[in-house]
């Protein structure tokens, strides 16, 4: 049982296809992003839930009901943007109230409704205040309560967090899932931050050109991508092009020994091979792995938690690998890397890829 899905969903904007028959359901108190890069189409899906902009093809559903024909202010969604549009001459109080007066609501049940949303995004006490007297992460967490004021069944956040500085971003983040697991909203968050993504989410749709490229938790898309441009958006890969046999082994010209990956009928034909850079191992005496390499050190660069380490193995390829700091490693010197079947992922070639 889905409380928002799509069913093969298209936008056109004249030539430009904004949104490609997308295919996607969001279950009830899920925290579930639209990811992928700028113009990939994430804000427009955002959109047609909302109501704000007609699918020219295909089907909205908001619990059992088709949407596609519901006006927006029937739809019982809630919005968070990234321009908060919050009132500034008017106090905190007023601008989380604004909603529930329109609606006609009794002043004491609006007083009650406005602390408790108060409590909820940690602003306890701050009704008096100017917006202007706020913090961006304040005004942030205002928006965020005046959405969540009218208790909408569906809650969608348009990058939210983007103006706000990494540090506070990244606790936001965690208030964020924090405040959507206390309530049990549903909530829809777009982003192109896939470190954002993966902290928050239940599920994750990545977006590309329109189409849904993947559906999935954060770890089955960061540790499973199905296509080379899943496993490159998020986060960093070594990709070595080959062969995969059904066997379990992957031919590529460009190493010594074939190497070793799961077994499966799934697998087999020309594919790509993602290894994260975190998953294979570096040391001269370096053993007991899968697969195994001799190279040579072609580039350090210390990053504090890891050291980024290229690695050269035979004539064409290089290796990027994240190290312990404590590896002894030195620019030219020989060294072997390594990693085990399970942290290498076989993505098939479609023909048209
Ligand atoms: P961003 O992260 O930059 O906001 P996005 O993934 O949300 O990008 P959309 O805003 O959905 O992408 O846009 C998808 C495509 O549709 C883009 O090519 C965009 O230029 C186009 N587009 C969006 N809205 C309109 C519009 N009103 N008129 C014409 N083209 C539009």
């Amino acid at each position: 049982m889905f409380e928002v899905e799509l069913i093969d969903v298209s936008k056109r904007f004249g030539s430009v296809t904004a949104v490609d028959h997308v295919s996607l359901g969001v279950r009830k108190n899920e925290f579930y992003s639209f990811l992928g890069p700028s113009g990939c189409g994430k804000t427009t899906t955002l959109r047609i839930i909302a109501g704000f902009e007609e699918p020219d093809e295909g089907t909205l559903k908001i619990g059992q009901t088709i949407a596609n024909d519901i006006p927006s202010y029937k739809r019982n969604v809630g919005m968070v943007f990234q321009h908060l549009a919050l009132f500034p001459h008017m106090s905190v109080f007023d601008n989380i109230a604004f909603g529930l007066k329109m609606a006609k609501i009794g002043k004491d049940e609006i007083r009650k409704k406005v602390e408790e949303s108060l409590d909820l995004v940690g602003l306890p006490g701050f009704g008096d205040r100017r917006i202007h007297q706020l913090s961006g992460g304040q005004q942030q967490r205002v928006g965020i309560a005046r959405a969540m004021v009218k208790e909408p069944a569906v809650l969608l956040l348009d990058e939210p967090l983007g103006p706000l500085d990494l540090k506070i971003r990244q606790h936001m983040q965690l208030e964020l899932k924090r405040i959507q697991k206390q309530v049990g909203t549903t909530f829809i968050y777009v982003t192109h931050d896939q470190g954002e993504a993966l902290t928050m989410s239940d599920n994750i749709a990545v977006m590309n050109v329109g189409r849904v490229e993947q559906i999935g938790t954060p770890r089955e898309i960061y540790d499973r991508p199905k296509t080379q441009f899943v496993a490159n958006f998020i986060g960093e890969t070594n990709f070595l092009n080959g062969l995969c046999e059904a066997s379990g082994t992957f031919i590529c010209k460009d190493l010594p020994q074939p190497v070793l990956v799961e077994a499966g009928e799934e697998r087999t034909g020309e594919a790509v091979l993602s290894i994260r850079p975190e998953r294979v191992g570096i040391a001269p005496d370096l053993k007991g792995l899968d697969n195994l390499y001799d190279g040579r050190v072609e580039d350090l660069v210390y990053q504090g938690s890891h050291v980024a380490v290229s690695v050269r193995v035979g004539d064409n390829l290089t290796m990027k690998i994240r190290a312990n700091p404590s590896v002894p490693l030195k620019i030219r010197e020989k060294t072997r890397i390594g990693w085990n079947r399970t942290d290498a992922t076989v993505i098939r070639l479609e023909k048209d890829e």
